[in-house]
């Protein structure tokens, strides 16, 4: 077992005399020890951050920045195995979707760093000239959770740095390792202080978010964690991006062909074990269709090999962690509380919090398991009569993060999907993803875009300059 995971400050390999048990879900078994930041070291990360900016960010450095970014990536992938495996175990999905997040992640990379967007150049005459620039904030401070913590880290990293932040980042407490290997690989890659990582729960990420000298904090998790955030962010006005979680609707219109759409629907619920902000997490299907559609699902839920992701024939593996399973446990519950049909599935005997694919219907909105982001692997179907009122429903709640709207007549699909309140609607497809997309949430799904250029803007603000000569 491999103990040896620590933080990067201030460009050292730096260890905690307080230490928190990293568990493996498919196991429950200890996989490491990691640091825990004091209240000294998280200053001395930022401190750092704030000290390496200057040179960081400065105009000249572009190329650098571009160069040291893309050694960055290629430091990187000569770990992929190794942090994939090291993912499973933290986390555990599947080894292939493990290493897939690695190399997507990295991937993904250059075409960031070809956006070239510092200044923008409005009037040039014999006046003078027009000058808007995007300007870098200063030390970055980035929390993330646990379901995608490599993709979400690396994107966060990637796109501060470029931009000319510094950055501290903090993972989930429940997948640290990984996020921890990659400071460790970066240390020489990176100028001392330019990407600092710490770990710990919810207090280190606090300490961050509340130190004088972060200018911005870029975070992805839940709703209530990004509004208690956004509150410290109020107290000295930091910028703040805010990636929350969703409760996605997919609309199956009346001519939806179900044989074939079902195995995609079924992946764009139960990918990730259900872990995913924008899985599928409420159908509304015609009532003609009800039936076949929860038969099908059903049939690909009993076929699923659920275990742990290190074996190779496990296609979905364990909810990552006891609170995770404990509150999708306690949605199964209710569902069942509340009289509904439960075709299949359900939790599993440990060791592993591990939970079959669960298809549910007979309930109404209106219940928690299609009100809440319940996270997991259990999908309610929703029949309607009348697409407005699928709409509507689909509408109804307070978050707004993606969506999906399938039929035979893509146009007709897409009328819907311009009615529906969401950040992203796929049509005919689910979590497809453009390289220049954005992504971002509405209502309280979020604040503000991570993703392609709109993305990179956020890690930075606009600065005009005004170049007269004097007449
Ligand atoms: P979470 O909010 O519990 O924790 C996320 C991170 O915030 C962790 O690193 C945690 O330690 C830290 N944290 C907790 N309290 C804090 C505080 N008071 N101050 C500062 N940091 C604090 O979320 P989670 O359970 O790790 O992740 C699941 C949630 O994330 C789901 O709601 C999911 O939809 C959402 N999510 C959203 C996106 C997106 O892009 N919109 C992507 C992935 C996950």
């Amino acid at each position: 077992m491999d103990t040896a995971y620590h933080m990067l400050i201030n460009g050292e390999i730096t260890t905690s005399k307080q230490t928190f048990p990293v568990i493996n879900p498919a196991t429950l078994t200890i996989i490491a020890e990691a640091p825990i930041a004091t209240a000294e070291q998280i200053n001395t990360a930022v401190d750092s951050a704030h000290d390496a900016f200057a040179t960081w960010s400065s105009s000249q450095k572009i190329d650098f920045r571009k160069s040291t970014l893309l050694a960055c990536q290629k430091a990187l992938e000569h770990h992929i195995d190794e942090i994939g495996e090291l993912l499973t175990l933290e986390q555990g999905k599947p080894l292939k979707a493990a290493k897939s997040e690695v190399t997507s992640s990295l991937a993904k990379i250059p075409n960031i760093l070809n956006y070239d967007f510092f200044s923008k150049t409005l009037e040039e005459n014999e006046k003078g000239k027009v000058e808007m620039q995007l300007i870098p904030f200063g030390v970055v401070t980035a929390i993330t959770p646990w379901n995608y913590p490599v993709y979400i880290a690396i994107s966060k990293i990637v796109a501060a740095l470029w931009v000319g932040n510094t950055i501290v980042l903090k993972p989930s407490e429940y997948t640290p390792l990984t996020t921890l290997k990659i400071g460790e690989i970066l240390k020489d890659v990176l100028p001392k202080g330019v990407l600092n990582i710490v770990s710990g729960s919810g207090e280190v990420g606090a300490l961050l978010v509340k130190h004088p000298k972060v200018r911005m904090v870029s975070f992805t998790g839940s709703v209530p964690t990004g509004k208690a955030i956004a509150a410290m962010c109020a107290d000295d006005l930091k910028r703040v991006t805010l990636e929350l979680g969703g409760n996605d609707a997919a609309i199956l219109l009346e001519d939806a062909p179900i044989d074939k759409i079902a195995e995609k629907i079924f992946w764009g619920a139960f990918t990730n074990s259900g872990q995913i902000c924008t899985a599928i997490k409420r159908v509304y299907v015609h009532q003609s269709q009800l039936e076949q559609l929860a038969e099908i699902l059903n049939k690909i839920a009993a076929d699923t090999i659920v275990g742990d992701g290190t074996d190779p024939t496990t296609q979905m593996g364990p909810l990552n962690n006891k609170m995770q399973y404990d509150k999708v446990l306690n949605y199964y519950k209710a569902a069942k509380e509340s009289g509904a049909k439960i075709w299949g599935g359900g939790p599993v005997d440990g060791p592993g919090y591990f939970f079959k694919p669960t298809i549910v219907t007979n309930l109404e909105q209106g219940h928690p398991l299609i009100e809440e982001e319940q996270f997991g692997p259990i999908l309610p179907l929703i029949s309607y009569d009348d697409i407005n009122k699928a709409i509507d429903k689909a509408n109804a709640l307070n978050v707004g993060l993606a969506g999906s709207v399938w039929s035979q007549d893509e146009n007709k699909a897409y009328d819907v999907a311009q009615q529906m309140h969401s950040g992203t609607i796929w049509v005919n497809t689910v979590h497809d993803a453009h390289q220049d997309a954005c992504f971002g949430g509405v209502k309280q799904s979020g604040i503000g875009r991570e993703g392609g250029i709109e993305g990179l803007k956020s890690f930075g603000e606009f600065k005009m300059i005004y170049k007269r000569k004097i007449a």
